[in-house]
């Protein structure tokens, strides 16, 4: 028997280094500690839907007669109907185990130790996460202060370190702020591949899908974890040129979206006027709350086109904010990075919710700091 050190030195020095990722924790387990019933904490601190899914599919998911066989890797049923949808010929479409699988498998498909990329943060992490994992130099070129893209820094930064990708994220998270059309043209004059990554756009701003069949170096991401309230089942797609899927094919596990995703999917995308309700629902939710914390004097939001609101926490610690929500049972998410140090990020909940969000918070304020 071999001792824990020397298996310990196997492992890829690299990622025996990396810091840990530090995952949200559990719902049950919050619900635990803060002696909270869980239909009594009000969760809006990783975008769901709080509507859930679509009656139909969850009907699909409850008689679905073929758990027991392998599910198809092609997606055959799903890449026809998405096409439908989406009005972009199948050729063009892939799923993935969430929009983060198609990540993963992006980077892996361009990138080698050294090779770069360009992220523009503060954005979504998963963009750093994967590429560092894959030993890519990480290129940040930050957004500006209202949280748009520098494309001349992006412009700048490709000729210095001629990177393979470029990450955007449009609506981006965590402030929904969109890319422009004019913007993403100058982005795609560039020698890269643009990551595109639109897991919010059913909530607003421009959807750059249809964009894909004219530009050889364009890739849109989607998911149905946001608008079609399926995250928990994890099912996401791309719309990438047609080269770019049949090297994707290759690398991807066969079997990467479950039967119980790929039966949700197909009853959702057959039940479109209920789930396209509960967006506008959702995006009229999201101007109410904005309006509700303008009114709230130690919080100053960002407009936003996706399903949450970034707000900028004056005179008092953002942290110690997002803990005394949490005693109240208000789950929302706070960074520790230095630009969003001072924010919290409420996605948009129920209009119950919202309103108890709302609340909670005037109440803190009437309290005083912590
Ligand atoms: N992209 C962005 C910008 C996101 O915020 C998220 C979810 N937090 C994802 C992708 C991941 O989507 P999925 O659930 O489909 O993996």
């Amino acid at each position: 028997m071999k001792d824990a050190q020397l298996v310990a030195e196997l492992v890829r020095p690299e990622i025996a280094e990396m810091a840990a990722y530090k995952p949200i924790v559990p719902f049950e387990v919050l619900s635990e500690r803060l002696g909270i019933p869980p239909d009594q904490i009000v969760k809006v601190d990783a975008n769901e839907n709080p509507y859930g899914p679509s009656p139909r599919a969850i009907a699909a998911l409850a008689g679905y007669p073929y758990y027991h066989i392998y599910p198809d890797p092609h997606h055959t049923l799903l890449r026809k109907a998405l096409s439908e949808y989406l009005g972009v010929g199948r050729e063009y479409l892939l799923f993935g185990c969430g929009a983060d699988e198609l990540l993963d498998l992006v980077v892996r498909l361009f990138i080698r130790p050294g090779d770069a990329i360009i992220n523009c943060p503060p954005t979504f992490g998963m963009y750093s996460f994967l590429s560092e994992l894959s030993g890519a130099r990480v290129i940040a070129v930050p957004r500006r202060e209202d949280f748009s893209v520098g494309v001349a820094a992006v412009e700048s930064a490709v000729a210095a370190e001629q990177p393979k990708l470029v990450f955007i994220t449009s609506p981006n998270n965590p402030d929904g702020s969109v890319l422009s059309p004019s913007d993403l043209e100058r982005l795609l004059a560039l020698p890269v591949v643009i990551v595109l990554d639109q897991a919010y756009v059913e909530f607003g701003g421009d959807d750059y899908a249809g964009w894909v069949p004219n530009h050889a170096n364009l890739i849109v991401l989607r998911t149905f974890s946001k608008w079609a309230g399926l995250a928990g089942l994890r099912v996401g797609y791309g719309v990438f040129p047609p080269p770019i899927v049949e090297q994707l094919i290759k690398i991807k596990q066969p079997y990467n979206v479950n039967a119980a995703a790929q039966a949700a999917v197909l009853a959702s995308l057959d039940d479109l006027d209920t789930l396209r309700a509960r967006v506008r629902t959702l995006v009229a939710e999201r101007e109410r709350l904005y309006a509700g914390l303008k009114e709230i004097e130690y919080l100053r939001p960002y407009p936003s086109h996706a399903n949450f609101v970034l707000s900028r926490v004056l005179g008092r610690d953002a942290g110690a904010l997002k803990r005394a929500l949490e005693r109240r049972g208000v789950l929302v998410r706070y960074y520790r990075t230095p630009r969003l140090r001072d924010c919290i990020r409420i996605s948009v909940g129920t209009p119950e919710q919202n309103e108890r969000v709302l609340s909670v918070l005037r109440e803190i304020g009437e309290e005083g700091g912590e």
